[in-house]
């Protein structure tokens, strides 16, 4: 009786875990049992994606842009290229497209599908990105969504969806903040946030980050 009673109940009472995660944990523990996964090399994999690999390697590519023309005409000619050849990641994707915002168009990028990412240059996704609102809502009001996100846009400003795919991912390189004339490239990096590359945010201004 007891054990029908917590039944009832959503999936993870009692557990810290979501469905998702005790999901996931039990095909690690298979797989594993079986012999096809080293739980350790799964270990170092995530690990790799937490603590090494983020947003801050995406800024590194935006503000090499800002500051080098020829590596911002590669990088929108084709950024798998461009960002292995700078030799900031061997592997970026089968596709990575760089879309660049200007005063009239402004890029966002979703996976209407599931949670395509670019995770070689941004790192673990967001929850929001992955959630259903999200994928529908963007493709459907961008502006409504951008606007839940802080974000206004002039009303001559054009708004550009970009449907990632699990060959194709995309990449925002958003505006270059004003007053950032003479900084150098690492000072720069320090101005691009992760949403700024997603298209639901904007770069730092100049005054946010200390001299
Ligand atoms: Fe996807």
């Amino acid at each position: 009786m007891s054990d029908d009673h917590k039944h009832d109940h959503d999936h993870g009472h009692g557990s810290e875990l979501s469905e998702m995660q005790l999901r996931v944990r039990a095909l690690e523990t298979i797989l594993t049992e079986k012999g096809y996964v080293d739980p350790a090399a799964l270990d170092s994999i995530i690990e790799t994606y937490e603590t090494k690999v983020g947003p801050h390697i995406g800024a590194q590519v935006v503000a090499r842009a800002w500051v080098d023309p020829g590596f911002r005409k590669a990088l929108l000619a084709d950024a798998s290229k461009a960002i292995a050849q700078i030799g900031l990641q061997q592997k970026v994707g089968d596709h990575l497209i760089a879309v660049e915002n200007t005063p009239t168009t402004h890029n966002m990028i979703v996976c209407t599908l599931c949670s395509c990412y670019p995770w070689d240059l941004l790192g673990l996704p967001p929850v929001w990105y992955k959630s259903a609102p999200y994928r529908s809502r963007t493709v459907k009001e961008p502006r409504k969504v951008l606007a839940d996100f802080g974000v206004t846009l002039p009303d001559e400003t054009k708004v550009r969806v970009w449907d990632s795919t699990a060959e194709t991912r995309f990449i925002v390189l958003p505006m270059r903040p004003a007053g950032t004339q003479d900084w150098p490239e690492d000072k720069l990096a320090s101005l691009v946030t992760r949403d700024s590359m997603i298209g639901t945010g904007f770069p730092k201004a100049a005054n946010e980050v200390s001299a």
